[in-house]
């Protein structure tokens, strides 16, 4: 069987998880139900990254036992992603021994290779980005990351030699093209390598900053909680555990990010994997963020932030995932709307989908005693609407592995549009008066495109698709080619699935 790796960044657990982390686990959770869908094994993992700086600060303000305080968090993170109906299959935790086993054998062979050097070290350092900048990358002397102020450290480190292994991954990048998605990011990753690589610290003096990942070759030291955490993708899939899973999944791995941690990923995390003697992941995909309305960034002084849970909450998981999934064309950003939101629940959801579910096989119980009847005769429209649902239907799963998420949500609409078309140029409900066998036609027809466009749609909206899947008896052909469906089989009525958000105020007494 085909196998496929997603992964998730791991998150820092110095705070409650937001938007952003639902979109992110959200996407891979699509991703591994539709590589599922067309007959993948497919695994995800996501989690937590719980050393660093950050956590140890964060902890100490709360005046808390750093782990305590991890632990305290874990529950929101995975009581988000349940309630967003994320299917991980780890969640990772760097905190577990197995994970800390790992990152000090990786540290201990890159030192026994000379990769990793002690050396002097002077930096300004941005603490809540847990990144070094030189003064030339500061702007007018704050973080460049995040606008924060920096702090200058002198000190005794261990460095790991990026520069070593810059020629090499230069080299793969211009051999592979889809490496890094979206495209355009790639020319930003060559340019990082241009101005050529200095040496990436990666330690932290113990008594300054004791939470983290012992170094193996030098007590006083913990290692940098990128290097640590960073080595969660392969450290889930069985590195140095079981490698035949390993070198079977590895290959294939997809590991998903946020724009905002680009450098991290598409240059420490490529030249670290080389010294290791690892392969690189297949891709790295980059995300957009999602903007407030009008376009400006999130914050809660514009008061317009987005609360994943407060949306699941009022309109269901499924529309939820819906949107973020379809209104944002992966790699860009995107803004997150409450009018747009309504309009693709309203509109294509409840209206177009809504319909579809119903027509069809509201029809069928009635004059067919719920079975689902043969196509055994033609009207004009039948072959012209198969030709062109068959047409739609090839294009789908190609756009899938070229991330194109929105445009194959929007054929699955156009599916969806062009079969209620073909119901209403039919007319079955005419039909059934005269000729009751091209009638019934019509209605496998319909059935049919309600059946694969439920199944396409099932990675979107998994909690949604259960209940789709009753009006089969809670079991669907799952072939994803037109003409499965079984004539004779039973099905039940659709009950309504997606019903209308009120947004008129008048209607709803509300006053915005
Ligand atoms: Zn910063």
């Amino acid at each position: 069987m085909k196998k496929k790796y997603l992964t998730t960044p791991i998150y820092y657990v110095n705070g409650k998880p937001h938007l952003g982390h639902a979109y992110t686990t959200i996407l891979c959770d699509a991703f591994k139900r539709f590589y599922k869908l067309f007959g993948y094994q497919a695994i995800m993992i996501t989690g937590v990254d719980e050393h660093g700086q950050k956590v140890y600060e964060a902890a100490a303000e709360k005046k808390m036992d750093t782990q305590a305080y991890c632990d305290s968090l874990i529950p929101d993170f995975t009581g988000l992603f349940e309630k967003c109906d994320v299917d991980y299959d780890m969640f990772f935790r760097t905190t577990d021994t197995s994970h800390k086993i790992k990152v000090q054998a990786i540290l201990q062979k890159l030192y026994d290779k000379g990769d990793i050097f002690k050396d002097d070290y002077e930096g300004n350092y941005c603490t809540p980005c847990e990144t070094f900048f030189t003064e030339k990358d500061l702007n007018d002397g704050r973080c460049p990351e995040c606008g924060r102020g920096t702090t200058l450290i002198k000190e005794q480190n261990y460095f790991f030699d990026m520069a070593k292994y810059a020629g090499e991954y230069e080299k793969f990048l211009s051999e592979r093209d889809d490496f890094i998605y979206p495209r355009f990011r790639k020319n930003e990753v060559l340019g990082i390598l241009k101005k050529g690589l200095r040496p990436l610290c990666i330690s932290r003096k113990k008594e300054k900053m004791p939470w983290g990942i012992e170094l193996p070759f030098d007590k006083d030291f913990v290692t940098y909680v990128w290097f640590d955490a960073l080595t969660n993708y392969i450290n889930g899939i069985g590195y140095m555990e079981d490698e035949e899973k390993f070198a079977s999944y590895w290959p294939t791995a997809v590991n998903m990010i946020g724009k905002d941690i680009l450098l991290h990923h598409c240059i420490y995390w490529p030249t670290m994997l080389m010294a290791m003697g690892n392969p690189l992941p297949k891709e790295i995909l980059i995300h957009g963020w999602w903007m407030g309305e009008g376009g400006k960034k999130m914050s809660k002084s514009l008061g317009n932030v987005i609360d994943p849970d407060e949306i699941i909450e009022k309109y269901g998981s499924s529309s939820f995932r819906f949107f973020v999934l379809r209104d944002m064309s992966l790699g860009h950003d995107g803004i997150f709307s409450m009018e747009s939101f309504f309009k693709r629940h309203n509109v294509e959801l409840a209206n177009d989908f809504g319909n579809l579910l119903n027509r069809a096989s509201h029809m069928i119980v009635k004059n067919f005693d719920g079975k689902v009847p043969a196509p055994v005769k033609k009207t004009e429209f039948c072959d012209a609407f198969v030709n062109d649902f068959v047409n739609v239907l090839s294009g789908i799963e190609p756009l899938i592995y070229e991330y194109e998420l929105n445009k194959a949500l929007d054929d699955i609409m156009k599916l969806i549009r062009g079969t209620n078309k073909y119901m209403e140029d039919c007319a079955p409900w005419k039909l059934i008066k005269n000729d009751r066998e091209l009638c019934g036609s019509v209605l496998y027809n319909a059935l049919e495109a309600v059946r694969i466009t439920g199944l396409l749609l099932s990675p979107v909206i998994p909690k949604k698709f259960e209940e789709i899947k009753n009006i089969f008896k809670g079991s669907i052909e799952p072939e994803l080619e037109f003409g499965k469906l079984v004539p004779g089989r039973e099905i039940n009525k659709a009950v309504p699935l997606f019903p209308k958000i009120e947004t008129d105020p008048k209607k709803t007494g509300k006053s915005n």
